[in-house]
């Protein structure tokens, strides 16, 4: 039996409990007029549960062809079209109906998943789960009838659009909702509207007290809390980054690295949040993963216990390809989207009347809805190229982005990502409301944030997207977007010079690539100077390639050196056309704001905000072009030596993507130093792994502190976790390097012997498919899941989800998953690399290894790595685990990439079974929860 007739637990939000659902039981026992089959399948079977209620397993030819003639109830239908071999698979997806009926509510995908939040009594195997979906289908249609359904208002609108869309729960969903007595009203209308506020006072110049920061420490741990005496130090410390600074463009600086568990974020959250009381300042708090954001959302509440007190005080931002854009839906609603994606856009719409903040990437849009429509349209319902019409936009009072940038404005604390404060910093509309006191976790990927912002990028994908700012799109499927002349109608009617100067843009915009481009200059046959020029530049790469990539089907690259000839010419025409754009663009920024200053009757608050978004936008485009144009007047000449220039060509697997020239500062921090951190008066970069694998010098370097002309000041704590008892490292000797059978057998052993639990690592995503393909049906008939990245439609944030969520499972991935996993206790108790994660040798590298000493600069970023894998397995002060290599070669000089103590070991690797089996059987013994008791735990 597998429903549960006592306590059904709460779904999150605690709508639903036993108390309130005593009919759920009677609907499970008698219930049998859901005329669907269900259907599960993994890699170790395949089963059908009929109508009548009876599981059988079947074959995967049976199984196709029953999927491909009538719509069975199954759960996460790519995924199990991926199983089947069957990719266009569809049917009655239960998480689409779970993501109707609960719109913003979070749950694990998975059969377990489900069960939990219906209050199901989870599958005892796999058998049974063809049987629980279709109870989990009766289930949630039955909600639609209870009175206590929170999120009723908007279901029968919508319900009545996905009918005609034919989205496959429609009838059944029709079937239990009611009309509403008076009309629904349209999202659009529901939505709250901001507020315009008068701007912050300048926050007050105060000296902060150590005493009452730790103070303040106390009561956000608690009564009772251990005396945590790093956390204590950590905090004093950050006190001093509040103080008044010194001197214009010297911020308070501090360096801080804090060994995982001392309790960072509270140790930095209690000064961050009493200067901004005393003070009545901003402080913004930076991170570079989402899993950070949403645990200091989590913890901030602590400062803020009540909701309405939190919701003003704390605000989380991130850039506005993360947010909604209303515009887009509405298109998309309006049949701008056709087929699949018209049916996302209406559970989108579903999910934006209920969700906090709007947010779809991360926040409480469930990760795993866009990938069960294939990613269908759902970039294209958020502002990615900056298209925002701002004040033009009927929805700019409701727009989620405006909310959070001006709710940004009023409050406490501002939890941001590293990419969002640099953009605002150089190119952002909120220039009189610049962070000036920051502190940047995860510090130790500041580096890279900066790299990636501050390259440019003159590429075929990059230019096309230029001209159709200008011009608009060349085909009349591509929804709302328009062209520079409409969005300025009003200023082109109003003043002559500016309408000259938009004409002349899109005149000009003509030379940039359009449609088609790509297959063009494959063909030989480029249209335009700039297709020329991409022509040119993929000749070279293609004629001077050593990566031996080229056979692979990865991306190629070749210096930007050594050029003659046609390619000369190619570089002095592209520049022409660009400089022709650019001038123009320049003089309707000057009108633009000669038009703002000047403020004719016409022009209301509306107005206005709107010219000065376009202000915006434009100026981002004119330092595209100027970025551009920089790059290619070098071209022939000597190098800058602050950059390091290549030429490209994007693939993957054979196919090509996009064709272009990079430029990326030889040491990025120099422009983030500049626009972020002289700007700011305190300023602290803090991480478990800051110093990187080298020393004090490393931290300065990565973070720009080198850039100052004051020292930073620089704190240390170290880890209280008891590595020595806790953790051991093992080298496995005896796997050959390049021997993929031996490799796949070792993972599968070693996740045997952990009882799963285990997070492999690979550097390389071809090896991680490999072994994955070899292993998968093995660990399934053991009875431990398997998940991966690269390998499974699903994003990696709903696979650590899973990961988390069953301590039997496993999880295979690359760099992501590195650093950005957060899975205390049991659910991960073993970290299996492949090999040594050596920084991949392309162009970019070797100049900055040329310039940071050699072999010295690849053993810093190694041991950095080996550090952020190694931090993974101990959590909290009663995790233990192991952190085994599959790489006998593994140098010696890396090991001090693990903390001071922890045991090391090199062994064969049925010596390294031995021992995992025995820590397993220990744990067993010791009362430690198993797996098992995990499982059950787990589902409480
Ligand atoms: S204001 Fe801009 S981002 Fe917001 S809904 Fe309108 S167009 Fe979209």
């Amino acid at each position: 039996m597998l429903f549960c007739s006592v306590p059904i637990a709460s779904l999150p939000g605690s709508h639903w409990s036993v108390r309130t659902r005593p009919d759920i039981a009677a609907i499970i026992l008698t219930d049998n007029s859901l005329p669907y089959p269900a259907l599960h399948a993994s890699h170790s079977g395949i089963w059908i549960c009929s109508i009548d209620g009876e599981t059988r397993a079947i074959g995967k030819g049976e199984a196709i062809g029953r999927v491909a003639e009538t719509p069975h109830i199954l759960l996460n239908a790519p995924l199990l079209g991926q199983r089947l071999g069957y990719p266009d698979l569809s049917g009655l997806d239960l998480l689409e109906l779970f993501a109707f009926i609960h719109p913003a509510q979070f749950i694990v995908p998975t059969p377990a998943g489900l069960a939990k939040t219906l209050g199901l009594a989870p599958p005892g195997q796999e058998a049974d789960i063809a049987s629980l979906y279709r109870q989990a289908a009766r289930l949630l249609l039955e909600g639609l009838e209870a009175p206590y359904w929170k999120e009723r208002a908007g279901a029968w609108s919508s319900a009545q659009a996905l009918f005609r869309l034919r989205w496959p729960w429609a009838q059944e969903v029709g079937r239990k909702l009611e009309k509403p007595v008076e009309a629904e009203r349209w999202l659009f209308a529901k939505l709250s509207e901001w507020e315009e506020e008068p701007p912050r006072p300048a926050p007050q110049s105060i000296t902060m007290d150590k005493e009452d920061t730790l103070a303040t420490l106390d009561a956000l741990t608690g009564e009772g809390a251990e005396d945590r005496k790093g956390q204590k130090n950590y905090a004093a410390a950050v006190t001093q980054i509040f103080n008044p600074r010194r001197i214009k463009g010297a911020p308070n600086m501090l360096l801080a690295e804090a060994g995982t568990g001392i309790g960072k974020t509270l140790g930095y959250l209690a000064p961050a949040s009493l200067w901004s009381r005393q003070a009545g300042g901003t402080v913004w708090i930076s991170t570079f993963t989402k899993a950070l954001q949403r645990q200091l959302d989590r913890e901030t509440r602590r400062i803020y216990p009540d909701e309405e007190t939190f919701r003003k005080k704390v605000v989380v931002r991130k850039g506005r390809e993360n947010y909604l854009c209303l515009l887009n839906l509405e298109d998309a609603l309006q049949g701008g989207f056709a087929g699949r994606a018209a049916i996302l856009a209406h559970l989108v719409a579903r999910w934006a009347a209920y969700s906090k903040d709007g947010d779809m990437v991360g926040g409480d849009l469930p990760g795993w809805l866009t990938t069960l429509f294939r990613r269908n349209g759902a970039t294209a319902l958020t502002d990615r190229r900056g298209e925002c019409v701002y004040a033009g936009c009927p929805h700019y009072r409701k727009c989620f982005i405006e909310k959070a940038a001006r709710a940004s404005q009023q409050a406490d604390i501002v939890i941001a990502n590293h990419a969002l404060v640099m953009v605002n910093a150089a190119r952002g509309r909120e220039q009189q409301n610049r962070p000036t006191r920051l502190i940047f976790d995860e510090g130790h990927h500041l580096f890279d944030a900066a790299d990636s912002m501050f390259a440019a990028r003159l590429s075929g994908q990059e230019t096309i997207e230029i001209r159709r700012w200008v011009i608009g799109p060349e085909t009349k499927n591509r929804g709302r977007r328009r062209g520079l002349a409409a969005r300025l109608a009003d200023l082109a009617s109003y003043d002559e010079e500016g309408g000259r100067a938009i004409e002349s843009a899109r005149h000009a915009a003509e030379a940039m690539p359009g449609d088609g481009w790509l297959q063009r200059i494959g063909e030989g046959e480029p249209s335009g100077p700039i297709e020329a020029l991409l022509h040119e530049v993929r000749a070279m790469v293609f004629a001077r390639d050593e990566s031996q990539s080229a056979d692979a089907g990865y991306g190629l690259e070749t210096e930007l050196t050594d050029v003659e000839g046609p390619m000369i010419d190619a570089v002095a025409n592209a520049a022409e056309a660009m400089d022709a754009l650019l001038k123009p663009l320049v003089r309707l920024g000057q009108r633009i704001e000669h038009l703002i200053e000047e403020g004719p009757d016409w022009m209301d608050a509306q107005a206005r905000a709107r010219m000065e978004g376009a202000l915006s936008s434009l100026g981002w485009r004119r330092d595209t072009l100027s970025g551009w144009l920089s790059l290619l007047s070098r071209i022939g000449g000597p190098a800058d030596p602050d950059f390091v220039d290549w030429l490209m060509i994007d693939r993957y697997e054979g196919r090509e993507y996009d064709v272009g020239i990079c430029r990326h500062w030889l040491d990025p921090t120099i422009p983030v130093t500049e626009v972020v951190t002289k700007p700011a008066h305190g300023v602290m970069i803090t991480s478990a792994t800051l110093k990187g694998g080298g020393g004090w010098d490393t931290a300065r370097a990565r973070s720009g502190a080198v850039h100052l002309e004051h020292a930073p000041q620089e704190f240390e704590v170290a880890s209280p976790f008891d590595y020595p008892n806790q953790a051991k490292v093992i080298i496995v000797t005896d796997v050959k390097r390049g021997d993929m059978a031996g490799l796949a057998g070792a993972y599968a052993q070693l996740i045997e012997a952990s009882g799963g639990g285990t997070l492999g690592l690979f550097t390389a995503i071809r090896r991680l498919r490999t072994v994955y393909a070899r292993i998968a049906d093995r660990m399934a008939q053991s009875g431990l899941p398997i998940y991966a990245q690269h390998v499974d439609p699903i994003d990696t944030g709903t696979l650590v989800d899973i990961f988390r969520d069953d301590p039997k499972a496993s999880l295979l991935g690359t760099d992501a998953l590195r650093d950005g996993v957060d899975v205390p206790g049991q659910s991960l108790r073993l970290v299996v690399m492949e090999s040594v994660p050596w920084p991949r040798p392309n162009i970019l590298h070797r100049a900055r290894r040329v310039a940071g000493g050699g072999s010295a600069y690849d053993d810093r970023i190694i041991r950095a790595r080996l550090a952020q894998a190694f931090g993974r397995i101990i959590r909290r002060a009663d995790d233990h685990g192991h952190f085994v290599i599959l790489s006998s070669a593994f140098p010696t000089r890396l090991l001090s990439a693990f903390p001071e103590g922890t045991p090391v070991e090199r062994m064969p690797l049925e010596q390294a079974l031995a021992e995992i089996r025995k820590a397993k059987s220990e744990m067993k013994q010791s009362g430690l929860p198993t797996e098992t008791s995990l499982m059950h735990d787990n589902q409480q």
